[in-house]
């Protein structure tokens, strides 16, 4: 057994404490600068000193703004340093957006505010304190589809019973993982579920004494089922958690609610993120969980510095477990809490307003307005001699309200106006299929970036189908997709024939193929359609070989880039039809997800998972396109929040559509663990779908057409207009066609728009964020980076990546240990490596054997060293950054940070076997991406490192260089290379050596030499 050894070098428990650069004094012109263009609220939000505020921001008051402005009027008035400041917020994509206008903002090299979505601090929070709540450290985060796999794989370890039913056992599987998802955003755990069984139990039996008979019995056996419901999923989300614990998992809800607990059992810890974080910025903070708002007021204390910006009539996430009423309930949480609303908004006409003000008014008194007594009118900024319009029309058919929208938009085009300023707005991605074939039959460009089943696609599903004939050559619809798939197009005549003879046979379509091959007599074929099977045999045959003993992922591969199935698809991309190749390559993505968190990877046990998840429903989400500024928008509202357009159209305006009739949830949590009426009451899922019409509304600059047909597009039953039309117009509805286009309260505008300005307000930021991979691949070759960023094409497996990663999580393990001084177990760093092991890429198994041997060797020598250099102490083990490097924010990790005799070192390590100390000199003199480090920490801290090196583990060789000005100048002017090219859209291939011959595309790429 190996002993625990005490290190000698010891390290603050919260990473490196870095004076920061001295900052020039306090501008007034700078300050003037950043409030200009401000009214009078805005500025009240954006200069609040210290104490809680809440923002309340409706829409288009100009709530980013606010937000970007603060943070940077906080580091202009040297209230903080960028890095004091936190701001949180809910998608990455709003959390680049926010990066990219703070960087405007704030001078070169002082932007290191951390922006974060909830998760991603969480994530953060726990990789970097876990450990003092027994955490492991590198857990990986598993998302809904993959929690319901492993609960399926578990299902009869779970102690269930009436939720595991023998006809169907994983039938509440989907039911489960969201329910444990609602209750970590509650923060309950199972002991809060088994509690409150016990509770229902008790209660029961209490009150039975007090019945008559006949009643008590009914009472009592009602209370008593339900505490044993409760009781039961009590014991399986325990039994799920353990399940999490062993794998060294956590899913989405962890991350916070783990992070809420860290904050609450280590006081240390909740110190040293207040003394680090002395500003905090929520963002949409309507649409926070009880957990969320718990880590903010962790972290900042009742009486701390944080602002809330939201916006309660927005709150339409209840369905992810945002509360609704969280801007509410931040009274009684922050005392001294003070309100500024917006309301001036910018936006929208005010016919526009106007309605939107009507219809929201109907969720009073569960408003903010009515709860803290505040005024949200919204004031139109924007005047126009004409009114603006808000109209309503009613059509006969589903389709003939689509042609009808179509056709108007078409009018609207011919007169000029510019596509991307027009948006079709549906309930559910379903209502979008009308109104899309219209568009098409009219050539009109549009953009559905409704989120489109991945599984729905012909190209995925051909693909799907070659996995379940690998796994199962007997499946005979299976392989007739494959023959006839992109690689051996069979078709006609020939197939048809095979087919016949199959049916006629009554055998699979694989043993007639395969006879017909070996007995060419018995059917008359040509020769094309017998090269064609041949080739889909031969090549299948492989694949079968392969499933047995490589990974999924790997076989799928081989088995697309060898048929030429991949290069096809890159072909096509190249002449523009890229959609193809990005969905394949987000299949490739889902089969490797899936793969990881099976034990064991081969095909044939994936696809039984693979299919287990979609016939539970899962379907990723593809945009069909990339976002493009010249065409029209059709969108869910949910997708539309945060955009504006001249003219919306929202169609589907019909009882049970919009508002949409819910499902009920299979399990729910008891009102009396949340304290809120549960989420499919329906008075609370009306006002949320009231909310939802608001946003909807609210998208429109000048004009707003609202539509609902009587039938659905196949004729069916007489639907009654939606409610809230009355509500929003301030009168009822006449659903009869005869008064189609009655509601018009104004003739429509014409008007030209600018395509500039249309482009600007559809752009959600032009923020491009970089990592040094990127870059190096770009510099490398600007294709590889399109193949491998853009439409991230898979890159095969290779045994390198396999050791190096292993190699690196391994010592990241050690060093981890190294800095919180808790002793180096040289078992537990020989174990990680074992658990970050993969056999896939490796030539042989011998090739395997002597490679992971030599990885254990080269770790022991690194262990052996940590103990020989007593000065050392590690100041941060996988530390990220954020910086802006010229036009682009460069993003990475540190692998280790040093002091070495007080000198700071930034290390990097590689598995490589540089013996020779020249050479890793050299290395370290010539790597990008080491000068890339040394600019990161300069902006980042004011100065630069000492010296930054690379760490050859398997030579047990270091070379560390102090880069000169002159390599930092042309590190620069590389990152401003690549990123000029990226931003120009520049990818054309630079072929040359020794590029291609390291390129993991050099096989599919039609470019390659
Ligand atoms: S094979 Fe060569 S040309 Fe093609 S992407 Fe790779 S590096 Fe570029």
């Amino acid at each position: 057994m190996t002993a625990i050894r005490t290190p000698r070098n010891q390290a603050t428990p919260t990473g490196p404490d870095v004076e920061p650069a001295q900052r020039a004094p306090v501008s007034i012109e700078g300050i003037r600068a950043l409030l200009s263009g401000l009214d009078r609220r805005q500025r009240l939000a954006v200069t609040h000193g210290e104490g809680p505020l809440l923002v309340i921001a409706g829409p288009g008051t100009g709530k980013t703004e606010v937000i970007t402005r603060r943070v940077a009027w906080l580091i202009a008035s040297r209230r903080a340093r960028p890095s004091q400041i936190l701001a949180l917020t809910f998608t990455e994509r709003t959390a680049d957006e926010m990066q990219a206008r703070v960087d405007l903002l704030v001078p070169y090299g002082q932007a290191d505010t951390a922006i974060h979505t909830f998760h991603a601090f969480g994530d953060w929070l726990l990789r970097e304190h876990g450990h003092a709540i027994g955490r492991p450290m590198d857990p990986r985060v598993i998302g809904r589809a993959e929690a319901m796999v492993l609960l399926r794989e578990q299902i009869f370890e779970l102690g269930l019973q009436r939720y595991r039913p023998l006809g169907d056992p994983t039938r509440f599987a989907g039911a489960l993982v969201d329910l444990f998802a609602r209750a970590k955003e509650e923060g309950l755990g199972p002991d809060d579920l088994a509690a409150y069984a016990a509770e229902l139990e008790a209660g029961a039996r209490a009150v039975a004494p007090a019945m008559d008979e006949q009643a008590a019995q009914e009472v009592v056996a009602g209370l008593l089922d339900e505490a044993a419901s409760q009781a039961e999923l009590a014991c399986a989300y325990r039994g799920y958690q353990q399940i999490l614990a062993e794998h060294s998992l956590v899913d989405h809800g962890d991350q916070v609610a783990e992070a809420v607990r860290l904050l609450e059992e280590r006081p240390e810890v909740r110190l040293a993120l207040r003394q680090r974080f002395r500003f905090i910025v929520v963002d949409e903070a309507q649409d926070a969980n009880p957990q969320q708002l718990a880590l903010v007021r962790l972290m900042a204390g009742e009486m701390g510095n944080v602002t809330f910006v939201g916006d309660d009539d927005q709150a339409i996430y209840a369905f992810r477990g945002a509360v609704g009423q969280a801007l509410a309930g931040l009274g009684d949480a922050y005392p001294t809490l003070r309100d500024v609303v917006l309301r001036r908004n910018y936006r929208s006409r005010k016919p526009i307003l106007e309605a939107a003000r009507q219809l929201i008014r109907h969720n009073d008194p569960d408003r903010l307005e009515v709860q803290r007594g505040v005024d949200k009118t919204l004031t139109a900024v924007r005047r126009a001699r004409r009114p603006a319009s808000v109209r309503h029309h009613v059509y006969a058919t589903a389709s003939e309200e689509a042609d009808a929208v179509a056709i108007e938009i078409e009018h609207l085009l011919r007169k000029g106006r510019h596509p991307g300023s027009v948006a079709v707005l549906v309930r559910t991605n379903a209502d979008a299929e009308p109104v899309l074939a219209s568009l098409d039959v009219r050539a009109i460009p549009r953009r559905f970036s409704g989120a489109s089943g991945l599984f729905s696609y012909r190209e995925v599903r051909d693909v799907l189908s070659l996995l379940r004939v690998i796994a199962s050559p007997a499946s005979s619809e299976d392989l007739y997709a494959v023959l006839t798939a992109e690689p051996y197009g069979l078709g006609g005549e020939g197939l048809s024939a095979i087919c016949d003879l199959a049916s006629r046979r009554r055998r699979s379509l694989w043993s007639v193929v395969t006879e017909l091959l070996e007995q060419p007599g018995l059917l008359r074929l040509t020769p094309d359609t017998r090269a064609r099977l041949q080739r889909c045999v031969d090549q299948l045959r492989a694949s079968f070989d392969g499933a047995h003993e490589r990974s999924a992922p790997a076989v799928l591969y081989e088995h697309l880039r060898e048929s030429g199935w991949l290069s096809s698809l890159v072909t096509r991309a190249e002449s523009g039809d890229d959609g193809p190749l990005r969905r394949v390559a987000r299949l490739f993505e889902v089969v490797k997800a899936q793969s990881d968190l099976l034990g064991d990877p081969r095909l044939p046990l994936l696809v039984p998972t693979l299919q287990a998840l979609i016939d539970a429903g899962q379907d990723p989400a593809v945009p069909e396109t990339e976002e493009r500024a010249d065409a029209v928008s059709v969108l869910t509202v949910h997708q539309a929040k945060g955009l504006e357009f001249a003219t919306v159209f929202v169609i589907g305006m019909a009882e049970g559509r919009f508002p949409l009739q819910a499902r009920r949830d299979a399990l729910t949590l008891p009102a009396a663990l949340t304290g809120r009426r549960a989420s499919d009451d329906p008075e609370t899922q009306r006002a949320e779908e009231r909310r939802l019409f608001y946003v909807a509304v609210t998208r429109a600059r000048d004009e707003l057409i609202l539509s609902h047909a009587i039938r659905s597009a196949r004729g069916g039953r007489q639907r009654r207009p939606s409610g809230f039309l009355a509500e929003a117009l301030g009168r009822p509805v006449d659903a009869s066609l005869a008064v189609e286009e009655e509601s018009c309260l104004a003739a429509p505008i014409e008007q030209r728009t600018a395509p500039s300005t249309l482009a600007a307000s559809h752009d959600r930021g032009s923020g491009l964020t970089l990592s040094f991979t990127q870059i190096d691949d770009y510099l490398s070759c600007p294709r590889k980076y399109y193949l491998r960023h853009l439409m991230r094409v898979p890159v095969p497996a290779h045994h390198a990546l396999v050791f190096g990663n292993a190699m690196h999580q391994a010592v990241a393990v050690a060093n981890a240990a190294l800095m919180r001084g808790t002793g180096l177990d040289e078992a537990a760093v020989q174990v990680t490596l074992e658990s970050h092991w993969s056999s896939e890429g490796f030539l042989s198994a011998e090739h395997e054997s002597a490679r992971f041997a030599a990885g254990q060797a080269a770790l022991s020598r690194f262990v052996e060293r940590a103990f020989a250099r007593p000065g050392d102490r590690i100041l941060a083990v996988e530390q990220p950054f954020s910086v802006r490097l010229g036009d682009a924010r460069v993003r990475g990790r540190y692998d280790a940070v040093r002091d070495v005799e007080g000198a700071t070192i930034i290390t990097d390590y590689k598995s490589g076997d540089v013996r020779d100390p020249a050479r890793a000199r050299e290395r370290a003199r010539d790597a990008l991406q080491l000068q890339i480090y040394a600019l990161a920490w300069e902006a980042e801290h004011g100065s630069r490192p000492d010296a930054v090196e690379l760490h050859f583990l398997e030579g047990d060789m270091v070379g560390r260089v102090t880069p000169t000005e002159r390599q930092l100048e042309r590190a620069s002017q590389k990152v401003a290379t690549a990123t000029a090219g990226i931003r120009a859209a520049d990818f054309e291939a630079t072929p040359g050596f020794p590029a291609c011959d390291w390129c993991p595309y050099r096989r599919i790429c039609p470019a390659a030499p």
